[in-house]
């Protein structure tokens, strides 16, 4: 269910590993949602082992596109930098470090004069240091969700646009309840096993059938400059303002930036926040002087996906009253489907098909790790966009 990265390749994934036949549904068109507005970073420097391991995964998948499917994603190698501007960041950096170092990923600390270096427009005041991985990079969106695409259509994928999921039929079971159909505005498609996606829309697909999702959803604004000779290279690291949740990287000669505003109310927005969009640039020009006064040549604004720890989620759907419906596995990437999408996407086949994976430890993943108001029992990862903190009800409202 869900035609966005996540439901794209896990299709892929669950057909390529023996599923018979695979059909996604979708409300609109393929890539329609999260995945076709996204601006593509993608880092294993993530804030917990789980996450790290998910990021490599995902970079590796990307780096064997080309051989597996003869397309790819448009991975880009540029390296990236989590940018530290307090004593309290760096002391935290650079412990993450030693973290991400145990987890296998090729990842240093490196000074003001060398994050300079690696990006030279970097003003050097701006910080006192950063993680760097060379190994990070990006992904073009839009090469993504074409490069799903041919992957269904070379295994056979069945693909359904227009195609509102309306619920479910189940059978008894041993622990209650199994799937048996999933309904559709087009009719019933029987089946014994569902992957339930939606990205910031996951939300309202859970509460179709009962089983309520914490998963948030928020405006994301991204631009692009105009182009500008202090941008003219093949490969420049990326960076990260961890503090405010500011990112960017090399586009079209110019440079993409994006952030979320922490402060707003959650819901679906896709209208352009001009005077945040001008807060953005303004903490863009702190960290890269020359940005000041640039044109703009893009900007989009688009609905994003979190959930309450910046985890992803992947498990079976559970009711409230925490019954389990066998045969359903729920999978959101929690705003981070670039980077861990196809981590994810391969998860969910592996837990649809064979109710294990080895990608990484999912006993903490599930939806029971939530309490009824949404709260996690993990630690919030703390590589991540500042979301708003605040509770969203079903249907897009916030509770305060
Ligand atoms: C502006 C922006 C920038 C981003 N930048 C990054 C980034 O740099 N790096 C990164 O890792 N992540 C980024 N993200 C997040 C990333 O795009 C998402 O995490 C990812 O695309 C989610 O994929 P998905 O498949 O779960 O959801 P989606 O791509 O949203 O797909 C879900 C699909 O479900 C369909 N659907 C919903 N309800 C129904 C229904 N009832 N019936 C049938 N179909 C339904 C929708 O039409 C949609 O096509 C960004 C997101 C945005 C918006």
């Amino acid at each position: 269910m869900g035609a966005g990265t996540v439901g794209g390749w896990a299709s892929y994934f669950a057909r390529t590993s023996g599923a018979e036949r695979v059909i996604v549904i979708d409300r609109g068109r393929v890539g329609d949602g999260a995945s076709s507005r996204a601006a593509g970073m993608v880092r294993a420097q993530g804030g917990t082992p789980t996450a790290v391991a998910l990021g490599r995964w995902s970079i590796d998948f990307y780096r064997r596109q080309a051989d597996l499917l003869g397309t790819d994603s448009g991975f880009r190698e540029l390296g990236y930098l989590i940018l530290a501007a307090t004593e309290d960041e760096e002391r935290a950096g650079r412990e993450r470090v030693a973290m991400q170092r145990g987890a296998g990923l090729d990842v240093r600390w490196v000074d003001p004069d060398e994050a300079v270096r690696l990006d030279p427009a970097l003003r050097p005041s701006s910080i006192r240091g950063a993680s760097y991985a060379a190994t990070d990079g990006c992904i073009d969106p839009l090469r993504n969700v074409r490069a799903y695409s041919l992957a269904m259509q070379d295994t056979g994928v069945e693909l359904r646009e227009h195609c509102t999921f309306t619920g479910i039929e189940t059978r008894p079971a041993n622990s209650g309840q199994r799937v048996a159909a999933v309904l559709t505005e087009q009719g019933r498609i029987e089946t014994e096993r569902v992957i339930l996606t939606g990205g910031p829309q996951l939300r309202e697909v859970g509460a179709v059938i009962g089983v309520p999702i914490p998963a948030g959803a928020v405006r994301h604004q991204v631009a692009v400059t105009e182009p500008h000779e202090a941008f003219q290279a093949e490969r420049r690291a990326m960076a990260f303002d961890l503090s405010g949740g500011l990112y960017w990287r090399l586009e079209d000669g110019g440079l993409l930036f994006g952030m979320s505003n922490p402060d707003e109310t959650p819901g679906p927005a896709r209208s352009i926040d001009w005077p945040y969009l001008d807060a953005m640039r303004r903490r863009l020009a702190h960290f890269l002087p020359v940005t000041d006064g640039l044109e703009l040549r893009k900007v989009w604004a688009a609905t994003i996906d979190y959930t309450p720890d910046h985890l992803p989620i992947l498990g079976p759907a559970m009711k409230t009253d925490r019954s389990i419906i066998e045969g359903i596995t729920v999978a959101s990437a929690g705003g981070h489907g670039m980077m861990w999408g196809p981590a994810v996407a391969r998860i969910a086949a592996d837990l649809a098909l064979e109710g294990a994976t080895t990608v990484v430890d999912v006993s903490q993943l599930g939806l029971d790790r939530f309490d009824a108001q949404g709260h996690s029992r993990l630690k919030t990862d703390p590589i991540a966009l500042p979301f708003p903190t605040v509770p969203q009800t079903a249907g897009g409202q916030t509770r305060r």
